[in-house]
């Protein structure tokens, strides 16, 4: 077969590949359609990688013995390492392994890059395009390899979750920051020739083992500062820079595949990290100069959260009365019901509701949880039928008409202070009506706050009775008290 046909026909299966994840990346709308979305966009890189191989084993210089050996050592210990990972993770540690996997691909796409540079600086093959995108993927792929360590520890407990000054602060990072640009629009413009046309293939080199180094140090220096409660708005903005730098990689191997999975994580990424900043009421600028971060440990210390008033608290029984008698229940999960495994739990408590002739649904705030999507995925662990699954939107004007606000470990989506204090942190952020309820049963295990660290009104609402007790130990009795009534 002659090259040209090679080529058209790998080009037509990476078009397939690529279109999987496009469909992939769509059925991910909807939690029913999630789980087939995600197996499509892997279908679509299997087809990839094997079109990939194929079309470099067909074609007439090959790959060499050594190169296979070493793509199949990869594939093998790369692939089991993730399977593994990904079997063994707990659904609460799942964001400090997505980022554990940027910094993979963004340290790949940095080895790519550099490879590349290596062997076509100095040759004729050393275009102005080549030099742009060599120069930026190792740039960006450098930043996101040691920035999305640096987050995966800060939310492993490896590194303190406090925000960590740097040495030299901001002139440290606008220094790096000069490095790197300098050094950019040197080999960028040696390549596009005179004035800098005549510098030597070691210079350039040189050059890039600084936009290297120093583009590792400032991920670190980036991420360090940011307290450990915005990680996972910062692993989102990684990932979006981890599928830039591999497109960047796309355009340099010339794989049309590469580019449009990269550009999908980029910009997925990019529009990802825009929504939880907005539903947390900030900007990606305050969250990356650090605000306040130190939600969790401010959690971790169990500070009151009552704000000063009464709290009345409820026993199992009675809080097991007034849901076993009501005609509309909604259930509002958070991060505690994620930290508790709960979600089985909530299930089976619903399904007696349910059975006692009691309308019962679920209300989902887009950051609930510490990662996107987490009460969704959570609940359809558990089996939870999607329609009961009701968005903010779609919920808030029901509170008025429930008989009980059941809330599960959830603290700041439910703070009233987002309406009406404009003195608090967050002020402004859209959140759940709880307080509209006619009663509201809050199920944690005390009066410690949430990730923004502040007191909830809620609690001190005297229609609100406070269950205290770990989500799922509180849950299962719950269940029991109904089921004996
Ligand atoms: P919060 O973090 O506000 O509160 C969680 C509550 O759960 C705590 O007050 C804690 O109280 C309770 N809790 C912890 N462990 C347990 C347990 N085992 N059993 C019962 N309760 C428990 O959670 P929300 O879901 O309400 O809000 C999420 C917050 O995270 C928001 O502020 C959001 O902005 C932020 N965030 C979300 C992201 C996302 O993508 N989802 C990303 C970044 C931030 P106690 O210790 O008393 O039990």
């Amino acid at each position: 077969m002659s090259e040209q046909w090679l080529f058209t026909i790998a080009f037509f299966a990476w078009l397939v590949g690529a279109a999987a994840f496009v469909l992939g990346l769509h059925l991910m709308n909807s939690p029913a359609s999630a789980r087939k979305g995600n197996q499509l966009s892997a279908s679509g890189m299997a087809v990839a990688i094997f079109t990939t191989l194929a079309y470099y084993a067909l074609r007439g210089e090959g790959l060499s013995i050594e190169a296979w050996v070493i793509i199949i050592v990869g594939l093998v210990i790369g692939g089991g390492l993730g399977l593994v990972m990904a079997k063994r993770v707990k659904m609460t540690a799942m964001p400090q392994l997505v980022s554990l996997f940027n910094a993979v691909g963004g340290g790949a796409a940095a080895l790519i890059a550099i490879f590349d540079y290596m062997h076509v600086a100095g040759t004729e093959k050393e275009t102005l395009s080549t030099a742009v995108f060599v120069v930026l993927g190792v740039v960006i792929g450098c930043i996101t390899f040691t920035g999305s360590i640096v987050a995966s520890g800060k939310l492993q407990g490896l590194i303190s979750g406090a925000p960590i000054k740097v040495p030299g602060g901001q002139m440290t990072t606008v220094a790096l920051g000069l490095i790197t640009a300098v050094g950019t629009i040197i080999l960028i413009l040696s390549a596009y020739g005179a004035p800098l046309e005549g510098i030597g293939t070691g210079v350039k080199l040189g050059i890039l083992l600084a936009i290297t180094i120093a583009g590792c140090v400032f991920g670190i220096t980036m991420v360090l500062p940011i307290g450990g409660a915005d990680m996972p708005v910062v692993i989102s903005l990684l990932n979006s820079f981890t599928g830039t730098a591999a497109a960047m990689s796309g355009f340099v191997l010339n794989n049309p595949v590469l580019i449009i999975a990269g550009a999908l994580v980029g910009a997925s990424g990019g529009i990802l990290t825009k929504l939880m900043a907005d539903a947390m009421n900030r900007s990606i600028m305050n969250i990356m100069v650090g605000g306040f971060g130190g939600g969790d440990a401010a959690a971790g210390a169990g500070a009151a959260a009552g704000g000063g008033g009464s709290v009345r608290e409820v026993g199992v029984d009675d809080a097991a009365i007034q849901m076993a008698y009501a005609q509309k229940v909604i259930v509002v999960p958070g991060y505690g019901l994620a930290v508790a495994q709960a979600q089985h739990a909530v299930r089976e408590l619903a399904e007696i509701l349910e059975a006692r002739g009691v309308e019962v649904s679920y209300a989902i705030h887009p950051v609930a949880g510490r990662m996107p999507g987490h009460m969704n995925v959570l609940l359809a662990e558990a089996n939870v039928p999607y329609p009961q699954l009701k968005e903010m939107e779609e919920i808030n004007p029901e509170f008025s008409r429930a008989d009980v606000a059941l809330v599960v470990g959830a603290n700041d989506v439910t703070n009233p202070a987002a309406r009406s204090n404009p003195a608090s942190p967050i002020y402004g952020m859209p959140i759940l009506d709880v307080d509209q309820a006619k009663s509201v049963v809050v199920i944690k295990r005390s009066m410690g706050r949430g990730y923004a660290g502040i007191d909830n009104e809620l609690y001190t609402d005297p229609k609100t009775g406070m269950l205290f007790a770990d989500a799922k130990a509180g849950l299962e009795s719950l269940a029991a008290a109904v089921k004996a009534l």
